[in-house]
């Protein structure tokens, strides 16, 4: 008996719409990786995040998924120094960094 990774399956179609997926308090969310907005985890539907991306971000709207992967990245990176330079650990842990 075998668990099917499902999740890392979900988070990686989220970034095709320009989110990560992140783990607040125990609870998953979308994380817009062009404005960092979080949004509710009753949004984590692929239709939801299309249209965040169609109304907030039209000129990114038919970029490819590598765009936001390296976006994502990028972000991370930004987290990782801010936890560093407050010497303290984010409560935030994005998911997609854990499959790596
Ligand atoms: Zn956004």
């Amino acid at each position: 008996m075998t668990t099917a990774p499902q999740k890392r399956k979900y988070a990686e179609d989220y970034i095709n719409y320009g989110f990560a997926c992140i783990q607040n308090s125990g609870i998953l969310n979308p994380q817009c990786v062009v404005c960092n907005e979080t949004l509710s985890a009753d949004s984590m539907k692929l239709s939801k995040l299309q249209r965040h991306l169609e109304t907030r971000h039209r000129e990114h709207s038919s970029k490819d998924p590598s765009f936001f992967k390296r976006m994502e990245i990028v972000s991370d990176q930004d987290l990782i120094q801010q936890a560093l330079i407050n010497n303290s650990r984010s409560p935030v842990l994005k998911l997609h960094t854990l499959y790596l």
